[in-house]
């Protein structure tokens, strides 16, 4: 279990990605320690990945014994220092340029001189997050997808300084997590978010221009497209200030028109509707079920 070089784990940030990057590591036999701001923020995380690896018992993907042993693996305080002994510490925080750059500013000086950093960043550019840390040689993008336990895919990505043993061991880190990778190159948004971010952004565009209802619209590309959650409903899910980040870096980064944000996607990142996590977005979660919002 776990991988000889890493055996200890760093996870900054106990939010959706943060929890499911945890929870799999754990299960994969490795120690890990959870950071984020607050004491509060660590104990929803806690619960959260208690309750998910609870379902994966009732569902028999685990049995109760590893769900046991993956808990007693997981660890979390908001307390930095308390990441000090990890070998690989993945920042999973807030998809903001400025949050993760004062957040390596803090670790760095922290970590072992021979530790990894990792980013799980959807769309910042991986050369000018690693050179806003100490050792671009050994940071780089293990970009996993949302639910961190259900997707099999992870990206990697290098910037222009990642070593080769640090892509090496990440790539040999993320087989142990029984993960498929598919490298890609330093671009804007990467593969899959390159691809999918434009197709919900057009399906907002869609809804603001009146051509269909969030119900028309999800059905239309659940039943024609084939796709098992139509594109409304999976912006909520990955959550609308992540899918506007991901748009602003596609648009600043590609200086092309066809990656502008949608207004009706602005609109509601600045009303705070931010998706199943906010409790509403182009749906209701607040009640039994989700009802859509326009
Ligand atoms: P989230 O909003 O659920 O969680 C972000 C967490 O970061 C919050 O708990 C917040 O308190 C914490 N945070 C903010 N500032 C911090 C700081 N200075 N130090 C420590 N913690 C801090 O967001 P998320 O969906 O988990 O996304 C996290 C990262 O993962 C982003 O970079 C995002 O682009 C990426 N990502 C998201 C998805 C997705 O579908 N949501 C998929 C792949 C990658």
């Amino acid at each position: 279990m776990g991988l000889a070089s890493i055996q200890n784990v760093g996870v900054i940030g106990a939010g959706q990605m943060g929890c499911g990057i945890a929870h799999v590591a754990a299960i994969a036999g490795y120690k890990v320690h959870i950071y984020d701001l607050s004491q509060d923020r660590i104990e929803a995380g806690l619960a959260t990945i208690n309750g998910n690896l609870a379902r994966q018992v009732t569902n028999s993907k685990l049995s109760d014994e590893d769900r046991k042993a993956a808990l007693s693996r997981i660890s979390g305080s908001a307390d930095l220092n308390d990441l000090a002994p990890m070998d690989l510490v993945i920042e999973a925080a807030t998809e903001d340029e400025s949050v993760k750059r004062k957040i390596y500013a803090q670790i760095c000086p922290i970590l072992k001189p021979e530790a990894l950093l990792a980013t799980n960043t959807s769309s910042l550019s991986i050369t000018r997050l690693a050179s806003a840390t100490d050792r671009p040689e050994r940071f780089m993008g293990i970009h996993f997808m949302n639910p961190v336990p259900v997707m099999k895919l992870v990206e990697l990505v290098r910037g222009i300084a990642t070593e080769e043993t640090t892509f090496a061991t990440a790539k040999e880190f993320v087989s142990t997590l029984d993960k498929t990778i598919t490298v890609a190159e330093d671009f804007p948004a990467f593969i899959v978010n390159r691809i999918l971010l434009p197709m919900i952004n057009e399906a907002i565009y869609t809804l603001y221009e009146g051509v269909g209802s969030v119900e028309a619209i999800d059905t239309a590309m659940k039943l024609g497209a084939n796709h098992p959650m139509g594109p409304l409903q999976l912006a909520d899910f990955i959550g609308l200030d992540t899918c506007l980040s991901i748009m602003q870096v596609l648009h600043d980064g590609l200086a092309d028109s066809k990656y502008r944000p949608c207004p009706l996607l602005v609109k509601y990142v600045e009303a705070g509707w931010l998706g199943r996590k906010s409790g509403r977005g182009f749906y209701d979660y607040r009640g039994e079920t989700p009802i859509p919002t326009r």
